[in-house]
């Protein structure tokens, strides 16, 4: 397929604060002294007692144990709050973007600190103290941000659910790390419509062992029954506690939070995140991915209920005192020019938003992106799935007006934060790869026996060595993941993902390995094909997967959504048939073509091809853990149009 490579502008390379050379020279470092190198990495963080001993990490089979700076110690908050204020007291944390385009607020370091203090005295007050899970299901405002905070401050570990999940799927994640308290809101608000939170976790709660207190803050005004001695407001308590609080001194290795996965491959598990190496890591690779500078304003479009929302929402700009863009809404409320219209707003400088999102947007045209100015912007990010080359030229020519960088950062919740992403004063960038890896990251392709292979190949990513914003375990599961990360092969961690590195060293995730498809023997990751088909004019986005085929083996079958305004017919099946085999060869050529007015996502916007995979394979009486899936009401029009009827 096409390779296009756009050279780092030497504007870029003389200012930022990672050019070539210094890449080169901090990888080797990173790996060949990694002592030395997290020890000096180390002190972008105030520690309250100073660490002695920097890594002491096992991968072994039997005994997968991560340490990092084990004996020192220091409070999140803190380094997110107080060691800014003399500096930055009156420079704004959060800038919050409302759902409604008239709400907006700009909450300084000062008013942050002070809130927050106010905030964990709450917590104090409603008997939450060190150790403690706290679940946390609200919607995306300002307070999301400071019950984080809180609960670093005082050392309980905060348990995120994205306000979009159930009351099933709450109660399931409040009971797997019990939870002793719930933080949400009486309503939350979301491309105009409530969502009724509050009524959510009454529900949840009656799923639950019972003993749980509830903190409710006033967001909508809505009504909601509150339960006398279970459930308090926010704002009655915090007007009786004072805005002073100590930090809480934490060990590096006391857990700071846990976080479920997005679910796109079956049950989420609970992955445990600790104190020192997870808020280095997050810190680390926001300045240096996203370069900021001081008066940056940077916005992360995720929600603070996904791991890219902890740590470049909350944690990593924090930490560095950078101005963090909040927004409550959704790309296409009131208009598909909305995000664009938000940049221009408040200047924003570095945009990070996801693959989802792009081609959605991509499909409404360049109209509404050009109805803007958006010259604030100097880097763009994209982060949760590949993004197709497509897409990406898009995201680069349009929004960016060939002028951003576009750092396609590849990471996991289990990663903690980037582990292969461009730098952009460093590396030239080659759209739909992630690139190089981070800083004392050693990706490694294995085939299917795990032997390492070296040079351009194509095989299943792992990674050699620890690093210290990775996960410690699975929350009360410390078998689950052995099993999960570390079993497949022997004393390395596995992604799950499926990866290609080219002859110039270059990493192309081609998706999970789960997803692989197998046709007359060539092994085939669901990226390409898919790129392949997003490539056409009229396809907006695709997802494709193997069913079983009586000579290939699997065939290959394409769930293809188009561009609004193209009409779906034969011949156009044709037409996208013959473009993938002229794009990439007849072995990729789609059997089945499926149009599909939308495809089975998880909450965060991945798709599900599990259960695509199911469909095509005409077994969807048993489609397993769909808990997560964003709109249910999908699958049945896929189902009824399904092309392959035994
Ligand atoms: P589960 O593990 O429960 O199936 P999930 O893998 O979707 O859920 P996340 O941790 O949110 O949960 O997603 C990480 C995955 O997202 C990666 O393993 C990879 O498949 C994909 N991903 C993230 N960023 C990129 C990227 N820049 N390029 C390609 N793939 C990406
Ligand atoms: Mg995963």
């Amino acid at each position: 397929m096409h390779e296009i490579i756009h050279a780092v502008p030497s504007e870029w390379a003389a200012s930022a604060h990672v050019d070539i050379n210094t890449y080169q020279d901090m990888y080797r470092r990173s790996v060949e002294d990694p002592d030395g190198f997290w020890r000096e990495q180390a002190a972008r963080l105030d520690w309250i007692k100073p660490f002695t001993k920097v890594k002491n990490t096992s991968f072994a089979p039997g005994n997968i144990d991560i340490r990092w700076f084990e004996d020192g110690t220091l409070n999140v908050a803190a380094n997110c709050l107080d060691r800014h204020l003399a500096t930055r007291g009156d420079k704004v944390a959060i800038l919050w973007e409302g759902d409604d385009p008239s709400e907006s607020r700009s909450i300084t370091y000062r008013e942050l600190h002070a809130e927050v203090c106010r905030f964990a005295n709450v917590l104090k007050a409603l008997g939450v103290s060190k150790g403690d899970r706290v679940t946390i299901y609200l919607p995306m405002i300002p307070e999301a941000a400071m019950a984080m905070l809180a609960c670093a401050r005082i050392g309980a570990i905060h348990s995120i659910v994205f306000g979009g999940f159930s009351p099933d799927s709450l109660a399931g994640r409040i009971g797997d790390c019990r939870s002793t308290l719930v933080i949400t809101a009486d309503e939350g608000l979301r491309g105009g419509k409530k969502v009724p939170l509050k009524h959510n976790t009454d529900s949840a709660l009656t799923k639950t062992i019972g003993d749980e207190k509830v903190l409710v803050i006033r967001r909508t005004g809505g009504e909601v029954a509150m339960h006398a001695g279970r459930d308090f407001w926010y704002h009655e308590m915090a007007a009786t506690v004072s805005d002073a609080c100590p930090p809480e001194e934490m060990s590096a290795e006391d857990p700071l939070f846990i976080l479920y996965t997005s679910g796109s491959t079956g049950r989420p598990k609970g992955v445990l995140h600790t104190t020192g190496g997870y808020l280095l890591h997050a810190a680390m690779t926001h300045e240096l991915v996203f370069d900021l500078k001081e008066n940056d304003i940077f916005w992360c479009t995720a929600d603070v209920g996904w791991v890219t929302g902890h740590s470049y929402i909350v944690y990593g700009p924090l930490a560095n005192g950078a101005t963090s863009l909040m927004f409550e809404g959704v790309p296409n409320y009131p208009t598909n020019a909305r995000f664009w219209q938000v940049i221009d707003k408040h200047k924003v400088t570095i945009f990070y938003t996801a693959p989802t999102a792009i081609r959605a947007l991509m499909q409404a045209g360049d109209g509404p992106v050009k109805s803007t100015s958006r010259a604030s912007l100097r880097l763009l990010g994209s982060v949760g799935e590949p993004i197709n080359p497509e897409a990406w030229e898009w995201y680069y020519r349009v929004v960016g007006d060939n002028r951003c960088p576009i750092v396609d950062t590849w990471w996991q919740t289990e990663t903690g934060g980037h582990l292969i992403t461009p730098m952009p004063g460093a590396t030239p960038l080659k759209p739909g790869s992630a690139s190089w890896p981070f800083f004392g990251v050693q990706p490694a392709i294995v085939d299917a026996e795990g032997q390492i292979m070296e040079g351009a190949c194509e095989g299943n990513l792992v990674i050699l060595d620890a690093w210290p914003g990775m996960m410690r375990t699975v929350y009360g599961d410390h078998e689950r993941f052995e099993q999960t990360y570390f079993s497949a092969y022997k004393n390395m961690y596995f992604t799950g993902d499926g990866c290609r590195r080219d002859a110039d060293g270059y990493y192309w995730i081609t998706g999970r390995v789960d997803d692989v498809i197998n046709v007359s023997g060539h092994r085939m990751g669901t990226a390409e094909v898919e790129s392949a088909l997003v490539a056409h004019s009229g396809v907006s986005e695709a997802a494709v997967v193997g069913y079983p085929h009586d000579i290939k083996g699997q065939g290959i079958y394409a769930y293809v959504t188009l561009m609004a305004g193209v009409a779906p017919s034969d011949a156009l099946r044709k037409e996208l048939a013959g473009w993938v085999r002229k794009e990439i060869g007849p072995i990729a050529t789609p059997d089945l073509i499926q149009f599909a007015p939308g495809l089975p996502k998880t909450r965060s916007g991945k798709i599900m091809r599990r259960i695509l995979r199911k469909i095509a394979e005409d077994e969807f009486g048993a489609l397993g853990d769909i808990s997560t899936l964003a709109d249910p009401a999908v699958v049945e029009d896929l189902i009824a149009n399904r092309q392959n009827r035994k």
